[in-house]
């Protein structure tokens, strides 16, 4: 017993695995993807699962995601950059219920995050870990929530952020950077065009880029959501869960979250299905889904009001595609119109001003209850990621 408690006192993580050629990486560098020309691809935190560590142990912790913070990167506490995110609530759907029937249909609400989105949890993972490694200027390319998010946690942590973000972004993201005291670029283009400026800028200024699973941490904060379904519904996971689909950070994490709590023996085998929601705007994923490919093409249909799935081309798409299959799940679009619509209505009936992003999902469960892919009394978790506050320019009240 002695021996797990002081277990319990620090991060279980051994090193860092690349899933395409099982290459090793050591943290105590910095990293960013696999060191391996050929594949480069997102690297994967692994930790010492077969402690026997208890979940008993969470008991009294903090409310926040470094509740799990064995399953977190950063060595020593001290290095955590925290505002307070995480362990956010599940509010079931109840003015509704013409629309659930007999299903039991949940929000993981994530809104209520600092800086409004579910952001905070990968980029205060990405922030600590980068503070323990002594890193002091951190770039981001962003869609919009991921730059006021590491905007503040740089802040807090007191480093420096620069966030390339496209024009066309609502103006509360660029306000909100430049009070946090970042140093805000912004570009006539998408995400990827971001990402192709911030790389180049940063190769020349030694940033540090913290650009969507091809930094190792910010999977890792993302995945506590995984952690907190299971604890906040007793260790029993829902049958459906609905993600909105970006880089797919929270949908590989979530996943992730549940294999190693399998092997902490922490709950069974049973795993929810997962679907993938994508814009009109950005279907790569969708498309790539129904076409059985294992790879999505470039896809950028232009704006879209969930500025968070303007994502052409996610960069781990592969491990997205797997986590789809192997859970049996699905993909589809909503259009702009409906997650307006969708917003509109959880707004007036549940009192929640969700994201455009968490909007998209309560019409595509509808979608999927209408064709029976959802059975009767299956569990549905739908995961709002972000505030609808931030959005408000371009939705037409
Ligand atoms: C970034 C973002 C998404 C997409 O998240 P990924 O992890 O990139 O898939 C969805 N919703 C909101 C509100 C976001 O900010
Ligand atoms: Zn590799």
């Amino acid at each position: 017993m002695v021996n797990n408690i002081e277990l319990t006192e620090t991060s279980l993580l051994i090193n860092l695995k690349c899933p395409e050629c099982g290459t090793i990486h050591n943290t105590a560098v910095i990293n960013t993807v696999c060191i391996n020309e050929t594949c480069r691809s997102t690297l994967f935190a692994q930790y010492n699962l077969s402690t026997g560590i208890n979940k008993a142990v969470l008991q009294g912790r903090v409310a926040t995601m470094w509740r799990y913070k064995e399953f977190l990167p950063v060595t020593d506490e001290r290095h955590i950059v925290t505002l307070g995110e995480g362990f956010t609530p599940i509010i079931q759907i109840e003015n509704l219920k013409q629309f659930t029937g007999n299903n039991e249909v949940f929000w993981k609400d994530e809104s209520g995050n600092p800086t409004g989105s579910f952001k905070a949890r990968g980029i205060s993972a990405a922030v600590s870990k980068a503070k323990e490694l002594g890193i002091q200027t951190i770039a981001t390319p962003t869609a919009g929530n991921a730059g006021g998010a590491l905007a503040a946690y740089a802040a807090r942590g007191g480093m420096k952020a620069v966030v390339y973000m496209p024009k066309q972004t609502p103006k509360v993201f660029k306000d909100e950077c430049h009070l946090y005291g970042a140093e805000l670029v912004e570009i006539d283009g998408n995400i990827s065009d971001c990402g192709k400026l911030v790389n180049e800028h940063a190769l020349l200024n030694n940033w540090f880029q913290v650009s969507t699973l091809k930094e190792p941490y910010r999977l890792e904060g993302k995945k506590t959501m995984g952690y907190e379904i299971a604890e906040q519904f007793n260790w029993q996971l829902p049958d459906v869960i609905f993600y909105p689909t970006g880089g797919g950070t929270g949908l590989i994490g979530i996943w992730k979250a549940f294999d190693e709590m399998e092997q902490l023996g922490w709950i069974g085998s049973k795993r929810p299905r997962m679907v993938a929601v994508q814009s009109q705007s950005c279907d790569g994923i969708v498309k790539a889904f129904h076409a059985g490919q294992y790879v999505s093409e470039f896809a950028d249909g232009g704006f879209t009001i969930a500025n968070g799935l303007r994502v052409p081309k996610p960069y781990a798409d592969k491990v997205i595609l797997k986590v789809l299959r192997e859970s049996e799940g699905f993909a589809l679009t909503i259009s702009d119109e409906e997650m307006s619509t969708a917003l509109k209505e959880i707004a007036k009936y549940e009192g929640m001003l969700i994201a455009p992003e968490g909007a998209a999902l309560w019409q595509a469960y509808k979608k999927l209850k209408a064709t029976q892919w959802i059975k009767p009394e299956e569990k549905v978790l739908l995961i709002n990621t972000g505030s609808g506050y931030k959005y408000l320019e371009n939705i037409n009240i």
